[in-house]
C-alpha cells in the first residue's frame, strides 16, 4: 500500500451582497466572500490538496478563473474533479483536516455542519473530517479569510480486496478449483459410469 498526503491553501476577502458557503454550506452571515466561483475557499483549499496528492496541478488547471463558464460556479463542481482525479490515480482519502482562519463569523458552532456536508461530498465517514477554527491573532487579515487543509490518501489495494471478497464469499482457492473441474472433465468421458454400453457402429460415420 503506498500513500500520498496533499496541502491545500485558499483566500478570500469578504464582500457584501454576496452568500457566504464555506465547506458547501450556507451561513447566515452580513457578508459572503467575494471570488469568481461562489467563494467556498475550504472547498478550494480541499480540491488542491486532493489534486496536489495525486500530482494533478491545482484548481486553476482545471478552471481558470479568466473563463467566465466558472463565474458563480458551484464549488462541489471543482470537488468533483478532484475525487474523480484521485480515482484515476488509484487512490482513496484516509482522512482531511482543515483550519479556517478568520475573524467573523466564529468556526466553531458552525463546524458540526461543515463536518457533516464535507463527510457527505468525501463520501467519508465524519470521523475522518476535522474541520477547525481559528481567529488571526496578531495577522492583518481583516476582512480576508484563509484556509488550510491537509489530506492523506492510500492507494487502492483491487487485488488483496477481491481475496478478501473471495474469502468473504467462501470461494475456494484456484488449486481447489483446477480439482474440480478436472474431475469433472474425467466424469464426462467416463462412459462405464453410465452403466452403458459403447455403440457398436462407428459414430465417426453419424453425419
Ligand atoms: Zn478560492
Amino acid at each position: 500500500m503506498s500513500m500520498r498526503i496533499g496541502l491545500g491553501f485558499d483566500s478570500h476577502a469578504f464582500k457584501t451582497g454576496v452568500p457566504l458557503v464555506i465547506g458547501g454550506v450556507k451561513i447566515e452571515h452580513p457578508e459572503g466572500l467575494a471570488g469568481h466561483s461562489d467563494g467556498d475557499l475550504l472547498l478550494h483549499a480541499i480540491t488542491d490538496a486532493l489534486l496536489g496528492a495525486v500530482s494533478a496541478g491545482d484548481i486553476g488547471t482545471f478552471f481558470p478563473p479568466t473563463d467566465p463558464k466558472w463565474k458563480d460556479a458551484d464549488s462541489t463542481l471543482f470537488l468533483d474533479t478532484a475525487l474523480e482525479e484521485v480515482a484515476l490515480a488509484g487512490y482513496k482519502i484516509v482522512n482531511v483536516d482543515c483550519v479556517l482562519i478568520m475573524h467573523r463569523p466564529k468556526i466553531v458552532p458552525l463546524a458540526g455542519d461543515i463536518r457533516e456536508r464535507l463527510a457527505d461530498l468525501l463520501h467519508l465517514d465524519i470521523k475522518c473530517v476535522s474541520v477547525k477554527g481559528k481567529t488571526p491573532e496578531g495577522l492583518p487579515q481583516d476582512g480576508t479569510a484563509v484556509c488550510h487543509v491537509v489530506a492523506l490518501l492510500e492507494s487502492i489495494e483491487l487485488p488483496n480486496e477481491h481475496k478478501q471478497l473471495a474469502i468473504a464469499a467462501d470461494i475456494p482457492d484456484e488449486s481447489e478449483i483446477d480439482g474440480v473441474v478436472s474431475s469433472l472433465v474425467s466424469d464426462a468421458h467416463d462412459t462405464s459410469a453410465l452403466g452403458r454400453k459403447l455403440p457398436t457402429f462407428d459414430t465417426d460415420d453419424l453425419t
